[in-house]
């Protein structure tokens, strides 16, 4: 089934200063913006908009509620899998180990690549808690402005695979602090992650939204030419260094322990006890 003209229930999208940012808001502070397939296909169709929209010369993705997003949706309800059928993917409902990797191939490391490769400049404005699966909306995005308040974490080492999917973290944190929060399953404050390089400020909460806009505009009156070139040439040279051949041999060591839990656990793709762990930080 096509999805593309639904509208969106998970998220809003809208543009501002004259057409010129666009603002992707993640809107199920309920959930404390819990992504499942359906909210990570609306970004998807979302940033194909902004996209597609000449006006549109940098886009925002930023959350309501206290919190950035706790994550992928692991409330034990049933994930909806939508057929966005614009990429050439599927095979989601396929048995055992292929269905499942599909999936995140598509719904994870491939919307993360996609958006990593928007040709507009993204901006993460973040605040409260990013665990795990939420660090995947945040690291793809060009800059990350991030309030005191906010926290980041992975602790996905509990369901007995490497990490969250979208494995940049070594990248992003430097190898040595990408192992203690991944053995430890310990967050990282805003302050400790702009010292380390993956956040490019920290504000007081109440002023997280205007900074955020401010940097924006300021962005959106360079010509697009120039910002579209210098980000192709910042990705270029982390590709150079071998990220996107480092995030595909870490999603096949995350799939083999997907597969480790399921032969463990009686079919079950990830280690059970390891939900309640996460659920336990995620309220911490
Ligand atoms: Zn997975």
């Amino acid at each position: 089934m096509f999805e593309n003209d639904k509208p969106f229930e998970r998220i809003r999208y809208a543009t501002e200063e004259s057409g010129s940012v666009g603002r992707i808001t993640l809107a199920r502070p309920e959930r404390h913006n819990a992504q499942d397939f359906l909210m990570l296909h609306e970004i998807d169709r979302a940033f194909a908009l902004a996209a597609q929209d000449d006006a549109v010369r940098v886009v925002i993705l930023d959350a309501e509620g206290p919190n950035f997003s706790s994550g992928h949706d692991i409330s034990g309800a049933p994930m909806e899998v939508v057929n966005f059928c614009v990429h050439h993917v599927g095979g989601f409902d396929q048995p055992g180990v292929l269905g499942h990797m599909s999936a995140e191939e598509e719904y994870y490391i491939g919307m993360c690549w996609r958006w990593r490769n928007f040709p507009k400049p993204t901006i993460a404005q973040v605040q409260g808690k990013v665990i795990a699966g939420g660090l995947m909306l945040v690291w793809p995005m060009d800059l990350i402005i991030a309030s005191q308040d906010a926290t980041f974490s992975d602790p996905t080492v509990a369901f007995g695979v490497n990490g969250h999917e979208y494995f940049v973290h070594a990248w992003e944190l430097g190898h040595r602090k990408a192992k203690e929060i991944l053995f430890r399953s310990s967050a990282i404050t805003a302050e400790e992650c702009r010292e380390l390089g993956m956040v490019n400020h920290v504000v007081p909460n109440e002023d997280l939204h205007a900074f955020t806009l401010g940097i924006a505009k300021e962005i959106a009156e360079r010509p697009v030419m120039g910002t579209k070139l210098a980000k192709m040439a910042v990705n270029q040279s982390l590709d150079a260094q071998g990220q996107w051949n480092a995030i595909q041999s870490a999603f096949g060591l995350h799939h083999v322990g997907h597969a480790n839990a399921r032969v463990m656990f009686d079919g079950v793709p990830v280690d059970p006890t390891g939900i309640e762990v996460i659920k336990r930080l995620s309220k911490a």
